[in-house]
């Protein structure tokens, strides 16, 4: 094509000499513990179901019947003629799940930031966000118009020293857990500072919830906290879920709020109601099933001390992430691959996800694991990065 405006080779070949070119790998069959991919069998180390129940029969079922009733298709924005009871219902079981008066769907938990974020600070307001957010997190700040900067990962002293030097309405924004380095963020103290300066405070809690806590109730009962501590809440239905969509639960004047002003609410369809029916499954599932949250725990306290046995570089992490620290991206690709040839799906994490030489592996465990494959990933792990 003569037209040079889409000439990309540069760009894509800059990606492959810095090893940050990213590839994707086609699996066929239901997502669980051993993978059919391209052919081969690989047991998964790298999915983010971490309480395996994106494949759970139940799940599965409301699925179904879901579709059965409602058809496929939302139809339209929630707005519009798309909120079903399906929606409405799950709505409500969130907000009560939470302990909060509302809750709102959104159909990704990057839109969910997004628009939150995006309604909720703008020209002349500041937005003080971990340096080591999410994308989304980060992207809603940007896009908000206010004043974005980023204090020190998990640094409540360098936060107290930015929040120190702002004016006017501002609005602190954290993961609940980090999705790359599996620490949980520093929230009494967020919520303190928060109150303290009479900030906005909004937590993502992607990775914590449903699997932090006795209850799954997230990284707020891990710390004992109520809604009060943390007023915006957002959770993601595509992790512990197992579905897919996301959330936002708050005092219902929050969430009025939000349904006027976040756009990407206001002007998306909305989820297809099966979704919002697999989901109430998995909530129930979530709830009575606490032996799913104990085997995860167990399994990560067996990973960690086999790795501590085997020098391994871990971070500081209890969750269910467990990255292991490389460095450099080549290295990290090349361990990957290794992995993959004995059997093992682990990613290889690289920048822009993770800061400039921190290419890390980044293991995570389901319920559904065993403890003797745990020990088979161990055993591999030692072999490639011996
Ligand atoms: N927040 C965090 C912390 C995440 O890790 C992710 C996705 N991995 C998201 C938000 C985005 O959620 P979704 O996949 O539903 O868009």
């Amino acid at each position: 094509m003569s037209n040079r405006f889409y000439d990309f080779s540069a760009s894509l070949q800059q990606l492959e000499q810095q090893n940050l070119y990213r590839r994707r790998r086609v699996v066929d069959g239901p997502q669980a513990v051993e993978l059919q991919v391209e052919g081969r069998r690989l047991l998964n180390f790298c999915s983010n179901d971490y309480l395996g129940l994106a494949n759970h029969p139940d799940v599965v079922e409301a699925f179904k019947t879901g579709a059965d009733r409602y058809g496929c298709g939302s139809g339209a924005a929630h707005l519009i003629c798309g909120h079903s009871s399906a929606h409405h219902a799950l709505e409500e079981e969130l907000a009560a799940f939470t302990g909060r008066e509302r809750a709102l769907l959104f159909s990704t938990g990057y839109m969910a930031n997004l628009g939150a974020i995006s309604a909720l600070v703008g020209r002349g307001d500041c937005v003080l966000e971990d340096r080591l957010n999410h994308a989304s997190l980060l992207d809603g700040g940007l896009m908000s118009g206010a004043r974005f900067q980023r204090y020190r990962h998990a640094d409540t002293d360098d936060l107290r020293v930015k929040l120190d030097r702002t004016q006017g309405r501002v609005l602190i924004v954290s993961d609940g857990v980090f999705s790359m380095d599996g620490d949980v963020a520093p929230l009494p103290d967020l919520a303190r500072l928060a109150d303290k300066y009479q900030a906005g405070l909004l937590v993502d809690d992607a990775h914590g919830f449903g699997v932090l806590g006795r209850n799954g109730g997230g990284v707020v009962e891990h710390f004992g906290l109520s809604a009060e501590h943390v007023p915006i809440l957002v959770g993601t239905l595509g992790k512990a879920f197992g579905t897919f969509g996301a959330f936002v639960a708050g005092s219902a004047e929050l969430i009025e709020y939000l349904m006027q002003k976040a756009r990407t609410y206001v002007y998306t369809t909305a989820l297809p109601a099966a979704v919002a029916e697999a989901t109430r499954t998995g909530l129930r599932l979530l709830q009575a099933e606490s032996w799913r949250r104990e085997q995860l725990q167990a399994l990560v306290g067996h990973f960690r001390r086999g790795a501590e046995q085997q020098g391994l570089r871990l971070m500081a992490s209890a969750t269910a992430i467990q990255p292991l620290l490389v460095g450099d991206s080549g290295r990290a690709l090349v361990a990957s691959r290794e992995l993959a040839d004995l059997g093992f799906w682990v990613g290889a994490i690289r920048p822009p996800t993770v800061p400039a030489g921190s290419a890390r592996l980044r293991i995570t465990f389901t319920a559904h694991h065993s403890l003797q494959q745990v020990d088979a990933l161990l055993a591999a792990l030692g072999e490639v990065l011996r």
